[in-house]
Parts: structure tokens; sequence; C-alpha cells
């Protein structure tokens, strides 16, 4: 007998495990691995295996939004931050661990725990009873088209391509203008004009760039037709992405009174305003490679990126579609989803999306309203992002940041501003703490 069924045992099913059961409730965790399945990233058959980094990033709550993330983990007792914390290796001001050691608490604790059975077994099919599907990015076949079937057409990506995202407040306004092409619509756009010799020196600067390799199991993938990498049109010909993303007609430069010979165009990315997409630029180039060529872009020099571009098998769903507040399927409500099938982007960020789902699961079992953590919260802001404060148009996954959170107003030196984030994040934490009811701290 069971309270709430948990498929799948990575990083947000093992917290989602450990928060039901730390709350009183019984927890079945179906994981597939160790029952004759595995996916082609992991390696062992320990629950919350890290597949690739061994880092939780930056450590740092003052100045930082995962390392402030952390904090908050911390404060709602997750099992991952205290795995974590126990098997930490030295990393700067990053929190890297001991991956080996690390699962092996998460999985000792989860197996030891009386409340929670852990069964090695693929699920197929979306159960009727109160369930958290926590499946990741590499999702088995069978439940991916029982999700896709539930969810419609098109709401379940089987692969991510990112294009990056700039901070609204970074971009020169002096250089770029706001306008749509052929002045259709409102003034929705962000323009970044380049001249002839600019655009050329970029698609050689594309061409030139160091760019990540696909893994063996991602080769044939189908995201050619629909969303071709920029680097990849750049090969095709000089001109190729001015027939493309890149193209000029139709947008008189305010400054010039013409079009530019080429132009990079933003859109705006979530409901805040705060964060702006660059339309068209799905890219493998290499992170540093990135951010070294983009802001070679008139507009564009002094940009910080919310999130960098890339392509990965993904599975995940359009969340903001399909998912109410508290993470529950609109047109299934017995389903949660949790961690990266959920459109967030990250170990991290996938074990906290697994802790919310499990402590809203809880409220639900015991009749109370939980309030969604504060939106001035690294946690509340990543959870109000996928539920709703995201273009579903557009969404892809995402990771945790400042731009995802209500802005500061007035203008300061960069860590004051980052400063004055957390701060306000931690005040608005305690404020819902103390709203949380208290079976939910047990
Ligand atoms: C190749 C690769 C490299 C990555 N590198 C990084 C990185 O360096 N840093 C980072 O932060 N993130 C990285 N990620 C993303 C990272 O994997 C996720 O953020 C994180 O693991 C997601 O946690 P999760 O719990 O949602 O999914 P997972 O940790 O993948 O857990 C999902 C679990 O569900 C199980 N499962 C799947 N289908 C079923 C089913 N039908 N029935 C039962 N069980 C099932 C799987 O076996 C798996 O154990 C990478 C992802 C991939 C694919």
């Amino acid at each position: 007998m069971f309270d709430v069924h948990i498929v799948g045992g990575g990083l947000a099913g093992s917290e989602a495990a450990w928060q039901l059961a730390e709350a009183g409730y019984r927890v079945r965790l179906s994981e597939m691995r160790g029952g004759g399945d595995t996916t082609a990233a992991h390696e062992t058959d320990r629950l919350a295996e890290m597949v690739c980094s061994n880092s939780f990033r930056s450590d740092d709550a003052e100045h930082n939004a995962v390392g402030l993330l952390h904090q908050e983990m911390r404060a709602l007792g997750s099992l991952i931050m205290r795995a974590a914390d126990q098997s930490r290796v030295p990393a700067g001001s990053a929190l890297a661990v001991d991956r080996e050691g690390f699962a092996a608490e998460v999985t000792r604790a989860i197996e030891r725990h009386p409340d929670v059975s852990v069964v090695r077994e693929r699920i197929d099919a979306l159960p009727d009873h109160p369930t958290i599907i926590a499946t990741g990015p590499l999702t088995g076949s069978n439940l991916a088209d029982a999700i896709a079937a539930e969810t419609g057409e098109g709401a379940l990506a089987f692969f991510d391509a990112i294009a990056p995202i700039v901070h609204r407040d970074s971009i020169d306004m002096d250089v770029a203008w706001m306008a749509a092409r052929w002045e259709k619509g409102g003034k929705d756009y962000i323009n970044c004009p380049l001249d002839k010799e600019q655009y050329e020196a970029f698609v050689q600067a594309l061409r030139d760039g160091d760019k990540t390799e696909f893994k063996d199991w991602e080769k044939d993938t189908p995201y050619f037709e629909g969303c071709m990498p920029i680097e990849v049109m750049a090969e095709r010909g000089v001109e190729t992405l001015r027939y493309g993303p890149m193209k000029g007609v139709g947008l008189d430069n305010p400054r010039t009174g013409r079009w530019p010979y080429a132009v990079v165009q933003l859109r705006q990315d979530n409901a805040l305003g705060t964060l702006w997409n660059m339309v068209g630029f799905q890219t493998k180039l290499k992170h540093g490679e990135q951010v070294r060529i983009f802001r070679t872009i008139p507009g564009l020099e002094n940009a910080e990126f919310a999130r960098l571009g890339g392509i990965h098998r993904n599975s995940f769903i359009n969340s903001p579609r399909l998912l109410d507040r508290q993470l529950r399927l609109k047109s299934k409500p017995n389903i949660r989803f949790a961690g990266q099938i959920t459109g967030c982007e990250g170990y991290l960020e996938s074990a906290s999306i697994g802790l919310i789902a499990a402590r809203f699961a809880a409220a639900e079992l015991s009749g109370i309203d939980l309030p969604s953590p504060p939106p001035e919260t690294a946690l509340g802001a990543l959870l109000g992002h996928i539920t709703g404060g995201a273009d579903a148009e557009t969404f892809q996954p995402m990771n945790v940041n400042f731009g995802l959170m209500p802005p500061i107003a007035g203008r300061s030196k960069r860590a004051d501003r980052k400063k004055a984030y957390t701060d306000r994040a931690r005040e608005a934490l305690a404020r819902w703490l103390e709203r949380v009811p208290a079976r939910e701290l047990a």
C-alpha cells in the first residue's frame, strides 16, 4: 500500500520520495534501472545518479541564484543537498561532489526509509492513482508515448533546441531598437543591426567556433528538420543566415532610416519582460564561444546571458500549457510532473522541482492548501516560470537565474543588485515558511 507513486528514481524522484516520506506518507518509488532497463546516459543502478558533471554549480547564496536555491533547499530539508554536502570535494565556491558517494548516500537514505518502497520496475502507462512522474530527460519510450497520447500533439518534445537568453537590462538600447518587421503588430522585437563587414565577420566566427559534438546515441536526431543550428546555416553559405533568422528586410533602423544589412532579433521570453531570447539562434557552439561570438553583435557587447544555447536529447513537456501552478496535469490531475521533464534544466533545478511537487502532493493529501513559494525566491521563480511565466509557444528548458524573479527597481552595481535579490529572497522564504503548515515541515 502506498499514498503516492513516484516514477523515476533520479534527482527529482529521490528528493520527492524523501519529502513525502518525511511528511509521513507512504511512497512507492518505481525505478527502471536495476529491473532490466537503463537509459543511454546512466551507468549504475543507484538512485540520483549524476550522468555527467559532478557539480551542483555555485554555492554562493549571496550573489548567485543557483547558490540561493541550494540555501532554500537546505532550509526545506532536502536529501539531495544533505547528501551533496556530505560528499563534497574541493571546488572553490562551487558545490562539487564525489558522485559515487553522493548517489550511494541518497540510495541508502531512501532504501532505509520505512515509508518508501523502492521497486525496480519500468512503468509504461500513466497510473490512475496519485502519482509524480519524474522520469527525466531520457524517459522510457512507452511512457513517453503514453504522455504524448494524453497531452496531445507537440506537447512532449524529445529534443531541446535552445537559443541563448539575454538579460534585458544588459542590452545596449542606444544601438538596438524595438520594432516588428514591416511594422506589423506592436514593437515587439529588440533588433540589433549589423553592417556587411560585421555580418561577414560574424558568419566566419560561427564557422570557426568550437562546437560540442553529439553523443553517439544523439546522432540520429530529427532536429535538423525544424531548428537548424546557426553554425550549420553559416556553413551552408555566407548568405544563408541573411535569408533566414538574420534577414534585415522590413526593419527600418530609426538611426539610419534604412534596413540593416543583417539583424539579430530578440523576443520577450517571460511575462516579467526581464529575459529575451535570440530568435532562431539555437546552437551547439561551446558556451565560452557563444559568449565571445555573440558579444560581437552590436548592442550585445555587454550582454549577460541567463542561459546559453544548446541542443540535446531531452524529453520535456510544455509545462506552461499543460500543468497547473501545483505541477498537476490539467487533463489528469492525479498526475504531477517533476524534474527535468517539466522543462527545468540541471541536477539542482530538477531536484528542487521534485521537492516542491512532493510538498504540494503531501499538502493535498492532508487537505491543506499550500501556497506556492513566492516569486522572489529562487524556488518560486523557477516554479512560476515553468508553470506559467514562460511563453508556451517558445518554451524551452530553463536554469534558475535572477531574470526569473521580479526585477528590483533602481540602478545599482551588479554585485549589489545580486545581493539585493538574495536578501529579498531570504525574507520572502522566511515569510512563506511561516505559512507552511507544520506537518509539511516534518
Ligand atoms: C547526457 C546528459 C548529460 C547531462 N549533464 C548534466 C550536467 O552536467 N549537469 C547538470 O546539472 N545536468 C545535466 N544533465 C541533465 C540532468 O540529467 C538532469 O538535470 C537531471 O538528472 C534530471 O533529474 P531528473 O530526476 O528529472 O531525471 P533523471 O536524473 O534522469 O532521473 C530519471 C529516472 O527515471 C528513470 N526512468 C525513466 N523512464 C522510466 C520509466 N518508464 N519507468 C521507471 N523509471 C524510469 C531513469 O532510469 C532515471 O533514473 C544531463 C543530461 C544528460 C542526458
